[in-house]
């Protein structure tokens, strides 16, 4: 699926994959990040779709560490949130 770059017409447009960190929630997570570029010039092509993707990978690493850091030395706020929901279910 190698097309050529519009900004150049020599080079191919090639992806690239690679681990992006970003902060989230105070916290330092990383997700995999796609990007298609011209392997001549190297201008970068953001296509709807690999926009989405990164959106989802990132997502899903927020959800995964979510699921991961019941930690109590985390957030007090996530310890209270924990408890009401206990609470309620007991209540049904
Ligand atoms: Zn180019």
């Amino acid at each position: 699926m190698a097309s050529t770059c519009p900004a150049c017409g020599k080079g191919n447009i090639v992806s690239k994959t690679w681990m992006r960190e970003f902060e989230h929630e105070g916290k330092t997570l990383e997700a995999e990040y796609t990007e298609d570029y011209c392997n001549a010039c190297g201008t970068l092509m953001q296509s709807p779709e690999t926009i989405r993707r990164n959106l989802s990978m990132r997502t899903a690493v927020i959800e995964e560490s979510r699921k991961r850091s019941f930690c109590p030395l985390r957030t007090t706020e996530k310890l209270d949130h924990v408890d009401m929901e206990s609470e309620t279910d007991r209540i049904r």
